[in-house]
């Protein structure tokens, strides 16, 4: 193969890729809130409320001076809310800790809640221009397959063997357009069902699509093994009536009628 893993995604980037989302090119605060909403999110979602959340908190400023509720309406409907209260804080931090400008430094940027090491990377490539690989779902899912990497994706081992790939293949220029096409080849090509392998950059030497276990890579999450539990229960009555009592409101079926159990 005489291209390159990342040249090839560089270039399928700039022909194919997506050039038009609301914040491509923007700041890292705009880059920072793309990618927190981006999180569990589809970005047909995403981008209306992106907008209005935009619209209302400009900066970091706006979003630090304003209410826990204003911020969490402005998400309502989003889910995962916790995001939401986690950017909130965040940005109290960066008006204490960095005069209310977002940081450049990596180790700054991690330190702040709600952020990982994928997207912290991913703020510094995608904002700054910085060397950073990221290894999000869609990249995980991009990189098991392209190289061949079987095992669940959360396993710690698999995860470290999928970042040292992620770090290889890293180019030296061009890092954001190679991450911004990391990101849409796993979201539009290489999707978790039906991947459009045929029209995929990578497919001559994507080990999944050479030995036909595309389907089955990623390897799926293993399942548990369903957890057995004994319990001994009396069934007491009184001509019709049933003695029933009410279960501890935490925990399976709390605050459910069942019959007495003996404990
Ligand atoms: S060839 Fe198919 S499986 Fe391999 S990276 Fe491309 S889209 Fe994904």
């Amino acid at each position: 193969m005489s291209q390159s893993f990342s040249s090839r995604l560089v270039a399928w980037q700039h022909a194919h890729g997506r050039h038009d989302l609301p914040w491509q090119g923007a700041d890292a605060y705009r880059v920072w809130l793309s990618e927190i909403m981006l999180q569990q999110t589809q970005v047909a979602t995403v981008i209306p409320y992106y907008q209005r959340f935009v619209a209302s908190f400009p900066d970091v400023a706006a979003l630090a001076a304003a209410s826990e509720e204003q911020v969490l309406a402005h998400w309502s409907g989003l889910g995962y809310y916790a995001r939401g209260r986690n950017l909130h804080k965040a940005a109290r931090l960066i008006d204490e800790r960095h005069a209310g400008q977002f940081p450049s430094d990596y180790d700054d940027i991690l330190a702040l809640p709600g952020i990982g090491r994928s997207t912290a990377a991913a703020i510094c490539a995608l904002a700054y221009h910085q060397h950073r690989a990221i290894l999000d779902g869609n990249v995980k899912r991009v990189l098991a397959r392209y190289c061949g990497i079987r095992g669940w994706t959360g396993d710690k081992q698999i995860e470290a063997q999928l970042w040292q790939r992620a770090e290889e293949l890293l180019p030296v220029h061009e890092v954001a357009v190679y991450i911004q096409a990391q990101m849409d080849m796993g979201a539009t090509l290489c999707t978790r069902s039906k991947p459009k392998c045929e029209q995929c950059p990578v497919h001559e030497d994507c080990v999944a699509f050479q030995t036909q276990h595309v389907q089955a890579l990623p390897t799926p999450r293993p399942r548990k093994a369903v957890p057995e539990r004994h319990a001994t229960f009396l069934l007491l009555m009184s001509g019709r009536d049933i003695l029933l009592e009410k279960r501890p409101a935490q925990g399976i079926w709390g605050g459910a009628m069942e019959l007495a159990a003996v404990r």
